[in-house]
């Protein structure tokens, strides 16, 4: 019965539609999951970069310590007095207090700067393993998005060749029945038991339906049915 194939054939269409539709959204998806890897990655490298530059300001002021604890010794073999003598030595004694505690942060700050390079290091090949199964998906996915829009087409075209094979009367009522019945206008039945409604339909139906001679509808649902013989 060419009803039975049109709807197979807009069950089929409605589906690929279905399938074409929700695609984009996976995609999109799949993007906002690799955009929000990248934001991690670069919170980490920023947080790198963070101690990169607090290395290079303990460096700088290492440097000026060091220039300081340098004049002040300098200043030492010009002293005239005792007190004066004594007051550069205390002074030298706080420079070189001072610079070494910049030391011990610097030393601090290298250990945790190795312990994040690291990391991060780790994390971009993490990072690098991912984008390439995210490169990989998206390219899947657009070529599936390809592949469903000319199924799309191929389908939609063999509905139409299909619909003007049915006479105007039997497609009136197919479309009807389809406006009706959530899209769907013909259904098989088998053991009794109607596919659009799931409910039973009376025997004689049934036995009258597998003679196939009219156009039966089902008389919960009102769509058209037809007897499938599930045997194989
Ligand atoms: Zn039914």
């Amino acid at each position: 019965m060419l009803l039975i194939e049109l709807q197979k054939m807009e069950s089929a269409t409605a589906k690929i539609g279905t399938q074409k539709r929700d695609l984009p959204i996976r995609m999109n998806e799949l993007d906002a999951e690799f955009q929000t890897l990248c934001a991690a990655m670069e919170g980490e490298q920023e947080e790198l970069e963070n101690l990169k530059k607090l290395k290079r300001e303990k460096d700088g002021l290492l440097q000026k310590g060091q220039e300081t604890l340098r004049k002040a010794k300098e200043r030492l073999t010009e002293v005239k007095t005792n007190k004066e003598y004594q007051s550069i030595l205390k002074e030298i004694e706080t420079i070189g207090t001072k610079n070494g505690q910049i030391e011990d942060e610097t030393i601090s700050l290298i250990d945790q700067l190795e312990e994040r390079e690291k990391v991060v290091k780790a994390k971009k090949e993490e990072l690098e393993g991912q984008r390439r199964c995210y490169e990989e998906g998206k390219a899947k996915m657009a070529q599936e998005l390809d592949s469903l829009a000319s199924a799309l087409e191929e389908s939609q075209t063999k509905s139409d060749v299909l619909k003007k094979q049915v006479p105007a009367d039997m497609l009136r009522k197919y479309e009807q029945i389809k406006n009706a019945g959530r899209g769907v206008a013909v259904v098989p039945v088998w053991k009794e038991v109607c596919d659009g409604c799931h409910m039973h339909i009376p025997p004689q139906l049934y036995n009258e339906l597998q003679k196939f001679k009219s156009l039966i509808t089902c008389p919960n649902c009102s769509r058209i049915i037809y007897w499938e013989n599930r045997n194989g």
